[in-house]
């Protein structure tokens, strides 16, 4: 294969993995991203998988989420305001497009802590378990 081919292949998987995260609806592990890609791209190494994150990452198209005690996901940089829900049984993790806090942008606190942006994660049990 000359070295044309071996960059469009390249660009093809990442744009594949690209799509992955974005059409996911949640944020995604490395290897969750690598098995829903795969299906665009039958013959993708985890190591381009890697190394597309980290081109994404750069590029602002995708960011990371980290939960504590969990691995590190990925969902696309320009979202809707959400939150992400844990599962405790499953470990999977959800978006939930709704905001159960009222702390609007720029609420100020006493002594003078403006609020900017807020970050929370919730917990409980997804509709699959909840089934079994
Ligand atoms: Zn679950
Ligand atoms: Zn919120």
């Amino acid at each position: 294969m000359n070295n044309k081919k071996i960059g469009k292949r390249r660009s093809n998987q990442r744009t594949h993995i690209r799509e992955a995260i974005e059409k996911a609806g949640k944020p995604l592990t490395v290897g969750e991203i690598h098995e829903l890609a795969k299906e665009q791209s039958s013959n993708l190494g985890i190591a381009t998988v890697y190394r597309a994150i980290k081109l994404l990452l750069e590029e602002k198209l995708i960011k990371a989420v980290s939960l504590p005690e969990s691995e590190i996901r990925y969902e696309p940089y320009e979202t809707e305001h959400h939150h992400h829900f844990q599962c405790n049984d499953c470990q999977s993790v959800f978006d939930l497009p709704m905001c159960p806090i009222s702390i609007p942008e720029g609420t100020t606190f006493p002594n003078g802590f403006r609020v900017d942006s807020h970050e929370i994660t919730l917990y409980g049990s997804c509709p699959t378990c909840n089934a079994a």
